[in-house]
């Protein structure tokens, strides 16, 4: 479906492991790969201007479907002239199909789950308040109720709605399940995910946006390998990987999934930001990645350093009027000083955390040309090594 020009090219391969450089081609400019999307979820971000994203060298970002229709409207979106020009962000976007919120909204609430199973966002499985769930899943789609109104989503309208909002990426409408559902309802929710996917492409109608299939399969090692044959197989430009998990489950999900997808099309790890995370990710053959992380941790006074998000307080002050974080090429360390940026944290001044979301976003953004160097230039087995004993001998001060 997608046009003349190839929608990606790979441009090297690491010696030893599965790590790549690609680029991927769309009407609103290249995406080098390895690369991370910022979320801009309502075409926003909490805390930092669009423009201090590009500033910041940041290639495309994602938005989220979902959230963009229920506030502000896909028709309005679409009048106004598309995402692009509503947003006023030129460069290359990407959506969501909405599936995520199934979870989120849904099992994930039900769970008392976030993204990551043991993560920051969860609170211990069993002590959770049981809270009533925003989304319901049929086999039809789900119905998402929000207050007095219910929505219905369902593939079709899924992909209607990303083709009104016209990002250059989109997403096939999947179900992400919690990692407390057992295999015998992951089975039944991964058969769901794959009719889905097929009416996606079916019901897709724009030759200017490239969609990716989203593998899911939960836990399980024959429903992963399963959904990344089925999934791989069908006439999508890129391949989403879905699911709520831990780290050690995200690399051994890797490693089920990888062997089995397509080695020329695009791979995305959906909702994945720590460091860590993606260089094990990048070993296993991951080109793009996206995450709330950076601007949230900002909103949270953190910063992110070689080794981790630590609280701007320690950090500052062993910079006093150096730059918060030495060597950094962004805009808030360029021409702020650490104890100002602590100062207008302290005093909940807007500067302050907007100051952190710019840094956050731009390490994001250097980490990632750091990667892509590294394979280009042969070096990637050392720089990985490297990189990942930095991050284990963990600073004390650093907050997971
Ligand atoms: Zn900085």
């Amino acid at each position: 479906m997608m046009m003349d020009m190839a929608f990606f090219t790979i441009t090297s391969t690491a010696a030893r492991g599965a790590a790549r450089t690609g680029t991927v081609r769309t009407v609103h400019g290249d995406i080098e790969t390895p690369n991370f999307m910022p979320v801009a979820t309502r075409g926003v971000f909490h805390g930092m201007e669009l423009t201090d994203a590009a500033e910041a060298g940041a290639e495309v970002l994602m938005c989220n479907t979902h959230h963009l229709n229920r506030s502000v409207g896909a028709d309005t979106i679409a009048a106004a002239g598309g995402l692009h020009t509503w947003m006023k962000w030129d460069r290359a976007l990407a959506t969501d199909s909405g599936g995520f919120q199934v979870f989120s909204l849904g099992w994930g609430r039900v769970h008392g789950i976030g993204k990551h199973a043991g993560g920051i966002n969860a609170r211990p499985v069993g002590t959770h308040a049981i809270v009533s769930a925003q989304a319901t899943i049929d086999d039809q789609g789900v119905i998402f109720s929000d207050g007095e109104q219910l929505v219905r989503l369902t593939p079709e309208t899924a992909i209607s709605i990303q083709e009104q909002l016209g990002a250059d990426i989109i997403f096939a409408f999947d179900e992400c399940t919690s990692p407390l559902h057992d295999e015998a309802y992951n089975a039944a929710a991964l058969e769901r995910t794959h009719r889905w996917a097929k009416q996606c492409l079916t019901a897709r109608t724009r030759a200017d946006q490239a969609m990716f299939g989203i593998v899911q399969g939960g836990t399980f090692e024959r429903l992963r390998e399963a959904s990344a044959q089925f999934i791989g197989q069908l006439p999508f430009e890129g391949i989403g990987i879905g699911g709520s998990f831990g780290q050690h489950e995200m690399v051994t999900t890797l490693d089920w999934v990888m062997p089995h997808l397509p080695l020329d099309k695009p791979r995305h790890l959906l909702g994945i930001g720590w460091l860590q995370d993606i260089l094990l990710a990048v070993d296993r053959g991951i080109d793009l990645f996206d995450c709330v992380e950076p601007l949230r941790r900002a909103r949270h006074q953190h910063v992110l350093t070689p080794t981790g998000y630590r609280d701007v307080t320690p950090v500052s002050r062993g910079q006093g009027d150096g730059p918060l974080v030495a060597n950094c090429d962004c805009v808030s360390c360029r021409t702020m000083s650490a104890s100002d940026i602590r100062g207008w944290c302290k005093a909940r001044d807007y500067r302050g955390s907007r100051a952190l979301a710019i840094h956050n976003v731009r390490t994001m953004i250097r980490f990632m040309a750091e990667i892509r160097s590294a394979i280009t230039t042969g070096r990637w087995p050392a720089f990985l090594a490297e990189r990942l004993s930095e991050l284990e001998r963990r600073h004390p001060s650093v907050v997971s």
